[in-house]
């Protein structure tokens, strides 16, 4: 039997919001769960924000209801709405210690004494920030000020919690531990997560589940892997880890045909004698011995620490194919440019379009 699945917490229903001729979110509807890390992905402009901002309650949809545990929230106040948004710019109160900027909040419900002190005390131990606490926002490095900014939104312990692009202020490498210092969190204090963030990777690193936005609407919603391994769309196979794009047509055949060579495809519900766009990624295309596979010439090789991203020439396309290959093994010996190499394509990791 399969498990239910959990109840929605937060249903946006056909919302709509338009600033003057610009319609920053164009009907959308959206289901997130209890406990869900959800991300919202997509290129600058696409409506994220607007919609993450309606979900606080800082604009109202022109269209469209916002329901959160089943109530209707999409005109109440967001002082009065059980979740909470963590600004990228931290906002924190610089002329308190780290100890007084988690107690405000709760200074503010007029909670007694000894409930804030412990849940400030508890939060404190959750967010590995004890050491710090006596410091103020000025002592603290970027990740710091991030992980206090996570602990005062985190111990009001709203129902969901809203992050706006929370990691964008932070170098590479602190990003990435903080990805997974996040997702950690997420799990132990059990809140949903909202997370906006125009970062492929990093959506896919944290998130349960990834909606693709483009032009205010939802391109495809579904866990890092099916949008990664099954994207709905050219445009979603684009916008999501390295593709290459072959255009060409498939045949009477069945076959996807590009530049002489012929590939066999998964057709799904694709037209025979049209035009036809095959995506594959560059972990998806083998090295074949000489002659069993699509021949061309490496034009270029990059250098990925353990493995390479070899540019082959072939005649599918004027574009060089990306190819990723190990550094040692079988195929290390194609990593050098001029090799002659032959590709083999598995119609189970190539993807049509015909949009
Ligand atoms: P970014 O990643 O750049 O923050 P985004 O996906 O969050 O982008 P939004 O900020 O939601 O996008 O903006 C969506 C569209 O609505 C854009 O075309 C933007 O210019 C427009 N827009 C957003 N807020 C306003 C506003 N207050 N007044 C007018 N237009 C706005």
């Amino acid at each position: 039997m399969n498990t239910p699945l959990k109840a929605p917490v937060l249903a946006v229903d056909h919302v709509v919001k338009r600033f003057g001729k610009t319609v920053a979110v164009n009907g959308l509807s959206l289901d997130i769960r209890e406990n869900e890390f959800f991300a919202l992905l997509g290129p600058s402009g696409c409506g994220k924000t607007t919609l993450l901002r309606m979900i606080a309650g800082f604009e109202v949809p022109d269209e469209g209801r916002i329901r959160l545990s089943g109530s209707d929230i999409t005109e109440q106040a967001p002082e009065k709405r059980p979740l909470n948004l963590m600004f990228q710019s931290y906002a924190l109160f610089p002329h308190m210690t780290v100890r007084q900027n988690l107690a405000y909040g709760l200074e503010m419900e007029r909670l007694g004494k000894p409930e804030i002190s412990a849940r400030v005390e508890e939060m404190l131990k959750t967010t590995d920030l004890q050491a710090l606490a006596g410091r103020k926002p000025a002592e603290l490095s970027g990740g710091q000020k991030q992980r206090v900014a996570l602990a005062r939104a985190l111990i009001k312990r709203p129902k969901v919690l809203l992050l706006d692009e929370p990691l964008g202020a932070l170098d590479k490498k602190l990003r990435e531990k903080m990805q997974l210092e996040l997702k950690r969190l997420q799990h132990e204090v059990g809140i949903t997560f909202i997370i906006v963030t125009h970062d492929q990777e990093e959506a896919l690193v944290m998130a349960d589940r990834v909606a693709v936005l483009k032009d205010g609407s939802i391109l495809q919603c579904g866990t890092p892997e099916e949008v990664y391994e099954r994207p709905a769309n050219r445009f979603v196979a684009g916008f999501i880890g390295v593709m290459n794009f072959i255009e060409g047509e498939i045949g009477a055949d069945a076959l996807f045909r590009a530049g002489g060579e012929a590939l066999a495809c998964d057709l799904g519900g694709l037209k025979r004698d049209q035009k036809a766009v095959l995506a594959v990624r560059p972990e998806n295309i083998a090295l074949k011995p000489a002659g069993a596979g699509v021949s061309g010439t490496v034009v270029d090789v990059a250098y990925h620490g353990l493995d390479r991203q070899i540019y082959v020439k072939t005649a599918l396309s004027t574009v060089p194919l990306q190819v990723r290959v190990a550094a040692t093994g079988p195929g290390a010996s194609a990593a050098q440019t001029g090799a002659v190499v032959s590709l083999g394509f598995d119609a189970a990791t190539c993807r049509l379009f015909q949009d």
